[in-house]
């Protein structure tokens, strides 16, 4: 089918871009990869199409010590190929296909809050933010947890252009994973999820965080660090805090999957996201050490080196 009609507007900068969506009734359009197909289908019918593709000063990504910053127009892509946040990277390798990956902003997923989809989940269970500008009223950073507020629904409201979004860095010593079950690869999963294990020194389990994609009408975040108890991070049994996991959810049937098989799903890949983040904390935290003996035996050779070098000078 063919969209609408509409009015399509092509800012050249941001200032611009404000000015011209707090003038109109209009949408942003991005990507395009949802926008299109839903003015396609006549599921959405706005008269004033505000394209910001001309805008290159959006298609920032910057990583820093807090975190990942990600411009408005930075694609699934570009986001995945730089690797600046791990989870990020799991969770855009199961984001549909490399053709839509290519065109796919990381903030327009966000912003359209499809439930089933997987950057929200990251966002969510990294308690992460997004900007959101408006003309003549500066920038607001909404947190993760107010931002999704139903299927579909995100906290942008008419006129507003939202920014970036920013992924906080993950504390030391810990890992994550993302697991899915999809009926093919690249399509949106029947469940997802995706967690965030931080270990202590003794390599137990200091905090854990798993967040669900399709069993509810947003994100659903559980943390689990209680259910998790201090556990060795190379357990076999996440039985029980996969089961916290599940009692957070209420999955929906349809089509595709029923209730409960929805519910299996999220307890399965709940201890399998869990088990595997907790086993890449545990490398991560290794790898550290080795990297910090290392340091400190150059530095140790270098001040012998150095005594050795005076000695002789005598
Ligand atoms: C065949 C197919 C398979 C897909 N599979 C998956 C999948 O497995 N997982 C998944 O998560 N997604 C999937 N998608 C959806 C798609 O990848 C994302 O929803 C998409 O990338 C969103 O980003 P976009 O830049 O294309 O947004 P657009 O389509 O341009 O916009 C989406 C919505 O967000 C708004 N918007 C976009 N950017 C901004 C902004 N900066 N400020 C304010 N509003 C904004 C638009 O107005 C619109 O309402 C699939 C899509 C297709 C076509």
């Amino acid at each position: 089918m063919k969209p609408p009609p509409f009015a399509y507007h092509a800012p050249r900068d941001l200032g611009e871009a404000l000015e011209t969506l707090a003038g109109v009734d209009g949408k942003v359009l991005a990507g395009g990869q949802s926008l299109i197909p839903m003015l396609n289908m006549r599921l959405a019918a706005p008269e004033h199409l505000v394209d910001i593709n001309r805008l290159a000063s959006l298609a920032v990504l910057e990583a820093g010590p807090a975190g990942v910053t990600v411009g408005a127009l930075a694609r699934h892509a570009q986001v995945g190929r730089a690797a600046a946040h791990p989870l990020l990277g799991q969770a855009l390798r199961l984001v549909a296909h490399p053709v839509i990956r290519n065109r796919g902003t990381v903030v327009g997923s966000l912003v359209h809050a499809d439930p089933a989809a997987e950057l929200p989940a990251v966002l969510a269970v990294l308690d992460g933010s997004v900007r959101l500008a408006r003309h003549g009223a500066g920038e607001r950073d909404v947190p993760a947890r107010e931002f999704f507020l139903g299927p579909m629904e995100s906290a942008v409201r008419p006129g507003e252009l939202a920014v970036s979004a920013f992924f906080p860095a993950l504390p030391a010593r810990s890992g994550t994973a993302f697991h899915e079950v999809a009926r093919r690869h690249g399509d949106y999963a029947l469940a997802g999820v995706c967690a965030v294990v931080t270990l202590d020194e003794d390599l137990r389990v200091a905090a854990a965080r798993a967040a669900c994609v399709g069993v509810g009408p947003v994100p659903v975040v559980a943390d689990v660090t209680g259910a998790c108890g201090r556990r060795p991070a190379d357990t076999g049994d996440w039985a029980d805090a996969a089961r916290a996991v599940q009692d957070v959810t209420e999955p929906e049937g349809d089509v595709h999957a029923s209730a409960a098989y929805r519910r299996h799903l999220v307890g399965v890949l709940a201890a399998r996201a869990l088990a595997e983040a907790a086993r890449t904390a545990a490398r991560s935290a290794a790898q550290r050490d080795a990297q910090r003996d290392a340091q400190s035996a150059a530095q140790r050779d270098a001040r012998a080196a150095g005594e050795g070098d005076r000695e002789r000078a005598r």
